[in-house]
């Protein structure tokens, strides 16, 4: 059945893009603020609001793309919008799974993700990631999940599956809520590819290591409580490769493991850890 993206309510809305950290939100005229730069993690911009239209994103920003070739494929915006976050093309072939995603998806990049299946599931780990989730399901219709605690984020798409603890997208595929960084903060774990969706639950820093935060901007670090679930839910999973919503990088359990006993050790820091002793 073709989709028909008007049915969704507020379709007849404009979804418009902040400039400063690329939340989208959809509103009957230019919004008053940004959710997202007003929250505690966050910061205004200096010399106020800019939002734009998505023709007027469409006119400043391209998207690319690397890994057209492999099973996963990282989309990315030129220039960089916001905070720029990546979105992950996960190719299956019992359906293609979409995790974050960036700010604008130009009509070759989304007829590139038509010619490579379209999307299956679509989800994110938290807001900062949800770029522009709305063009992804207004153009595929995929069933989009998203955790029930982040759900006052989601004004600029449509939630089908509200996600509790977790949920098997497909054989070794789950999504898992963390919590921590935002209340609903999710990740996912493909163990076939041993690797690790980790959202912003991890920061990677170079030769300096690796580092979690509740509030990078504001440099606020993790409690000792939600580090300990963060705990609990790396204990279970097996990678070797870790995509956080910015980076990619080699990395193992012991590597994150390492990071969160640190954590734990004494008084809450916000700042990497080497990944080697
Ligand atoms: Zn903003
Ligand atoms: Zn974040």
């Amino acid at each position: 059945m073709e989709f028909i993206p008007w049915f969704l309510p507020g379709a007849y809305l404009t979804p418009y893009l902040c400039t400063n950290c690329g939340f989208w939100q959809k509103h009957f005229t230019v919004p008053p603020t940004c959710p997202v730069c007003t929250d505690f993690r966050h910061t205004p911009p200096d010399d106020g609001f800019r939002f734009l239209t998505p023709e007027a994103v469409a006119a400043e920003v391209s998207t690319v793309w690397t890994g057209e070739d492999t099973d996963i494929v990282t989309f990315s915006t030129e220039p960089c919008v916001g905070i720029g976050p990546n979105g992950y093309l996960i190719r299956r072939p019992d359906g293609n799974v979409f995790f974050d995603g960036t700010a604008h998806y130009g009509l070759e990049a989304l007829d590139l993700i038509a010619s490579l299946g379209g999307i299956r599931w679509l989800t994110a780990s938290h807001p900062h990631a949800y770029g522009a989730l709305w063009q992804l399901q207004e153009r595929f219709a995929p069933t989009v999940v998203i955790q029930v605690k982040d759900l006052p984020w989601t004004n600029a798409f449509q939630t089908a599956w509200p996600l509790d603890e977790s949920l098997t997208l497909a054989p070794g595929l789950t999504l898992i809520h963390t919590a921590g960084h935002f209340a609903g903060h999710s990740v996912l774990h493909w163990a076939d590819k041993r690797t690790l969706f980790a959202g912003d639950m991890l920061k990677f820093h170079g030769t300096a290591g690796l580092s979690t935060h509740k509030g990078f901007n504001r440099k606020i670090p993790m409690s000792h409580a939600e580090i300990r679930r963060y705990k609990e839910v790396v204990q279970g999973l097996e990678f070797d490769t870790v995509y956080t919503t910015f980076e990619t990088a080699p990395c193992t359990q012991a590597d994150v493991l390492r990071l969160f006993d640190r954590q734990l050790a004494g008084p809450p820091f916000f700042g990497p850890v080497p990944m080697e002793d």
